[in-house]
């Protein structure tokens, strides 16, 4: 087994990969751009190195400089992650090539044979795995396209060999729109991948996005560890993963497994990598091989109890596979929630800023990958991920039901995150039916809903915006009951007379923590519920201390206590015996 690994990545799965590296008693080395010398990752590791300024191009795609860091640390493996150089050929070449450091992932050769679209597509064809209909050579003329066109019937998407994320692909609905696709996925291809050769394929209208992992070693064995369905897409992005799919029956599962290994065992394929699929009505079609550890894999982790990462590691040092095909059992469902510093209502618009409050949900079935804690930055160099929450339960509406409870105990103030994303799909019949494909939320998703849930379940404008603070939060024990209730500011502007003085003099208060605790409590108490007050306690001007009943308020059949959760002057008393009161109403101004 290696004795120290490079991770040459950031973030979560860079603590990921060292959790693996830890569990196997191995060292781990960090590399760091100036931007993350804070970074979680850098934390974690046994020793880390810059590596160079924020542009990745800079620092993380640095090749040169990375082997070098390897060197010197006396690394004696790297682990790409995922993103970065993780599907670079090239790179892993070079470490190939490098004395006494191991590449973890597949050769070079498999990554180049797979990596590049057309190239995967023939492979998968002499291994008789069914592809999407289209072009297993590169096309470069309009006219062959719109050929195609004809041949396969419209739409039809172009694509970038070396594409992925939906970046370098365009869908193409007519003859005419033809030659303007051609030439931006020519340009997306050069712009992102560095390559500009696109091929042609038949573009489904409604299909599922189902991939299996699979795991190789250098012995022979291929495994596959069943398959995620991840059709929850936004503009070909994936946003929530789970695993197994809900509309797989076991024939269709086993036929899909058996041809993603024949698939990879053509390319003689080692480590870990995911051949993906779209399958429409009971179809499936392979679409592409990503030759690296996926975000998702935590949830293929999370139902076959088995743990990639370290397998990744064990294969790279030799070690064979330790488990049969028949071992692998799928056991329970699991959805991963990528929890991200977006503002779902503004198109899911980046949202850089500090994590002022981070509590993360806990508790059973709850697992969260990050890299991240309270009073950390998110960034804008990088990805927008914060973390991800992985919820694993009996069976799909178990995990559901679990999903929804610790998605609301996922506490995040001081930015917008993709939390009431979440929320809201927890609450969307198709997404709970299992049904949606992968045009549902393109297609089918209603942009007021989505301003609707980052209103509700969003970050806490009120607290995050110092320009004007306008409500302060009070504890309030009515009968011994707890009641957390909202001090509008307005309010605490009502005391009449004013002989204390304004807020502004606050600055000017002698007297240290007394007074201030004061200034601070001062404000409306309110209803906390309907009633009708059955008596007044208080009277305005008195002095009244902590604890002190204000007034007795019958609410749903009792009498209940409102008592004062500060000591205060009562500055005015809106209300009088007899009075009907609706929640909110203020019941006596403090100040
Ligand atoms: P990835 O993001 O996995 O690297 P792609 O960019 O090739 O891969 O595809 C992303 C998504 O685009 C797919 O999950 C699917 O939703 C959609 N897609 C790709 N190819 C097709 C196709 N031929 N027909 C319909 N949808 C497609």
């Amino acid at each position: 087994m290696f004795e120290k690994v490079l991770v040459a990545n950031r973030g979560e799965i860079a603590v990921r990969v060292m959790a693996a590296c830890e569990e196997l008693g191995i060292e781990t080395v960090a590399i760091y751009s100036d931007a993350d010398r804070d970074g979680g990752h850098v934390a974690y590791a046994d020793e880390a190195y810059n590596v160079g300024p924020a542009p990745a191009s800079d620092s993380y795609l640095d090749q040169e400089t990375i082997i070098e860091v390897a060197e010197r640390a006396g690394a004696d493996a790297i682990h790409p992650g995922y993103g970065f150089l993780a599907e670079n050929a090239e790179f892993a070449r070079r470490v190939e090539s490098t004395d006494g450091i191991t590449w973890v992932g597949p050769s070079s050769d498999a990554m180049e044979t797979l990596g590049e679209k057309t190239a995967a597509r023939s492979v998968m064809e002499s291994a008789d795995v069914p592809v999407v209909p289209g072009t297993t050579e590169p096309v470069d003329d309009a006219e062959e396209v719109r050929e195609l066109g004809e041949e396969y019937g419209y739409p039809i998407a172009i694509k970038a060999e070396g594409g992925g994320g939906g970046r370098g692909m365009k869908i193409v609905h007519s003859d005419a729109e033809v030659d303007d696709a051609l030439e931006s996925a020519k340009r997306e291809g050069e712009a992102y991948f560095g390559n500009d050769s696109v091929y042609v394929e038949k573009y489904l209208d409604a299909p599922k996005h189902i991939e299996v992992q699979v795991l190789a070693d250098q012995h022979g064995n291929v495994r596959h560890l069943g398959e995620r369905d991840c059709s929850l897409q936004r503009r070909h992005q994936k946003v929530i993963e789970e695993a197994p799919s809900p509309i797989l029956d076991a024939d269709l599962r086993a036929e899909i497994g058996d041809a993603a290994r024949r698939g990879v065992r053509e390319a003689d394929y080692t480590n870990a990598g995911t051949v993906e699929f779209l399958v429409e009505d009971g179809e499936f079609y392979f679409m592409e091989v990503n030759t690296r550890i996926q975000v998702e894999h935590t949830v293929t982790e999370e139902v076959t109890g088995i743990d990639i990462v370290r397998w990744q590691l064990r294969v790279a040092a030799g070690e064979e596979l330790g488990f049969e095909q028949d071992d692998v059992t799928i056991e329970g469902h699991a959805a991963e929630y990528r929890i991200n510093a977006e503002n779902p209502a503004e198109e899911f618009a980046p949202t850089p800023g500090t994590l002022e409050t981070y509590r993360p949900p806990a508790s059973i079935g709850v697992r969260l990958d990050h890299a991240v804690g309270q009073g950390d930055e998110i960034g804008g160099d990088y990805d927008s991920m914060i973390g991800k929450l992985i919820v694993t339960g009996e069976d799909r509406e178990h995990c559901l039901d679990r999903s929804k409870r610790a998605l609301e105990h996922f506490e995040i103030e001081g930015l917008h995150t993709t939390i009431p994303f979440h929320r809201l799909m927890l609450d969307d019949e198709t997404f709970v039916s299992g049904e949606h494909t992968t045009k549902y939320l393109d297609s089918e998703l209603d942009a007021t809903d989505l301003d609707a849930a980052v209103e509700q379940w969003g970050p806490d404008q009120t607290d995050s915006d110092s320009a004007g603070a306008s409500a302060t939060e009070l504890a309030v024990e009515v009968d011994g009951k707890r009641f957390d209730v909202v001090v509008e500011d307005g309010l605490q502007q009502v005391p009449s007379g004013g002989s204390s003085g304004g807020s502004d003099s606050s600055g000017g208060v002698s007297g240290g923590s007394s007074g201030g605790q004061q200034t601070a409590a001062a404000g409306a108490v309110t209803a906390e519920m309907q009633g009708t007050i059955l008596s007044v306690e208080v009277a305005e001007g008195e002095q009244i201390a902590q604890g002190e009943v204000i007034c007795v308020l019958e609410a749903m059949k009792m009498e209940n206590d409102v008592v004062a959760s500060t000591s205060g002057t009562v500055a005015s008393v809106p209300v009088s015996e007899g009075d009907s009161v609706d929640m909110g109403d203020t019941l006596i101004v403090l100040e």
